[in-house]
């Protein structure tokens, strides 16, 4: 008789025995990287040679299509429907990297090859996303065994290969296979949890608008004894005006960028005891940083962020006696569905004027990837959560959304389901520098969680039932 703790038990097996490290080990061998030249083939090869047979076997139905941007990886789609009545979740993931940087991994590592030390698999993709991607099929298989071939459920899968691209392509190519991929509800994997040992939803991501400050004085450098107290130094008024958007501790001075009220009622109610862990020395949580008055959780997850991702004046490489031609910082803000991006570039061109900063120009400024939200206390979130507190017999954190970005503002305007993003990695797995790593129990956790989440599917009494 399949039962529902049979199907923990095969994921918990096929985990165990090896199954998984190695299904790994072959995902991360393909050089996937989608911000090299070079790689377009692996890009291919992933989705052919891996991941479509893989869900064919499953009884899926899948496609490669080429991206609409041309020059960005393809995109994989694959359905698999047992009963239109029956439930429909869509499964995403993405099968690209960011680039290798296989100088840059301490001695004994190399991005391309699976290696296991301390409770950690080391690898390109490993957290970011392959190995999350495939926690979450590989469960799929286990509830398809106990089942005895069936799910009980519909699934779709998206799987793109230009995420770390910022989703090139996504967007037209969902608008273009909106009515192919109708869903009831999106659950997928990426990103960190909160803390390491802490089941975490997320039902959306913080977006990013970028832009480019900058201050241009003359056509070259003049001589810094003849010139300099007497003509306008540009490093200098640079950072005084980036002085004025974000104080010495870190609080936005901008107040039209961040929610008029503060954190709004509901997300404090969702974040309220939330931790914020397992950084594992890549940075420190420092508690006089940010927006006084908020909880760590609060600052990431419930308000916007300001930061300054590069600047430049003069040539540091080579620095000369001269008072520099021109200045530019590349800033950008992290924001919440809370705020409204089309009115930071204004408010931040008033704030420069205001403060006497009309000589401050702002360039390419705009959203780079967009915020959204799915209410944390949608039916499908509580839903998700109490299935997964029955599978791993712990507390599941939620938060309004992760810190990072995704695309599900995507799969929100043009498929219109809700969010439950179910992430498998932690804020220190150096997904996107050198030595990336995926924790290992926290992997187990997830191939848990999921192959409760895909028996529940399957038993009715979702929301939509
Ligand atoms: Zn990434």
């Amino acid at each position: 008789m399949p039962s529902r703790d049979a199907a923990l038990a095969r994921a918990a097996a096929f985990f165990d025995e090896g199954g998984y490290k190695t299904l790994l080990t072959d995902l991360v061998a393909v050089q996937s990287t989608a911000q090299e030249p070079g790689f377009e083939a692996e890009l291919d090869r992933y989705l052919a040679a891996h991941i479509k047979p893989w869900v064919e076997r499953l009884g899926f139905t899948a496609a490669i299509h080429p991206n609409p941007e041309p020059g960005f990886g393809p995109i994989l789609t694959a359905t698999r429907i047992e009963d239109p009545a029956r439930p429909t979740v869509l499964l995403y993931g993405h099968g690209d990297t960011v680039r290798g940087l296989d100088e840059q991994w301490r001695a004994g590592l190399t991005p391309w090859a699976l290696h296991e030390e301390d409770g950690r698999w080391y690898g390109r993709g490993s957290a970011d996303n392959k190995g999350q991607h495939a926690i979450n099929l590989a469960a799929l298989e286990a509830v398809l065994a106990e089942r005895g071939g069936r799910l009980g459920f519909n699934i779709k899968l998206v799987l793109e290969m230009a995420e770390e691209r910022g989703s090139r392509g996504l967007r037209e190519f969902v608008a273009a296979h909106a009515a192919e991929l109708k869903a009831d509800v999106l659950i997928a994997s990426d990103g960190p949890r909160v803390d390491p040992d802490v089941p975490t939803i997320a039902t959306g991501t913080r977006g990013i608008f970028q832009f480019d400050l900058v201050i241009k004085l003359r056509a070259g450098g003049v001589h810094s004894g003849h010139w300099g107290g007497l003509t306008t130094d540009p490093a200098i008024r640079l950072n005084h005006a980036l002085a004025g958007i974000c104080d010495a501790r870190g609080k936005i001075l901008v107040r039209d960028w961040l929610p008029q009220n503060g954190v709004p009622a509901e997300v404090r109610g969702v974040l309220d005891g939330c931790p914020v862990g397992g950084a594992d020395g890549a940075a420190t949580i420092d508690a006089d940083w940010g927006e006084p008055g908020l909880t760590a959780a609060e600052k990431i997850y419930g308000w916007n962020s300001f930061i300054v991702l590069a600047m430049l004046s003069g040539k540091p490489d080579a620095p000369v006696n001269a008072v520099a031609p021109d200045a530019r910082a590349t800033c950008h803000i992290r924001y919440t569905v809370d705020t409204d991006p089309e009115t930071f570039e204004a408010s931040l061109r008033r704030h420069l004027d205001e403060h006497g900063f009309r000589d401050i120009v702002i360039e390419h400024a705009g959203v780079r990837m967009a915020a959204s939200r799915t209410p944390p206390n949608h039916p499908w979130v509580s839903w998700a959560r109490d299935s997964m507190q029955r599978s791993l017999n712990k507390r599941v954190q939620i938060i309004p959304n992760s810190s990072g970005g995704l695309p599900g503002d995507v799969f929100i305007d043009h498929v219109g389901t809700p969010l439950v993003w179910v992430p498998h990695s932690y804020n220190g797995c150096k997904q996107h520098g050198p030595d990336e790593h995926l924790l290992i129990a926290p992997a187990r956790e997830g191939i848990l969680a999921f192959a409760g989440l895909w028996w529940d599917l399957g038993e009715g009494g979702t929301p939509r039932a």
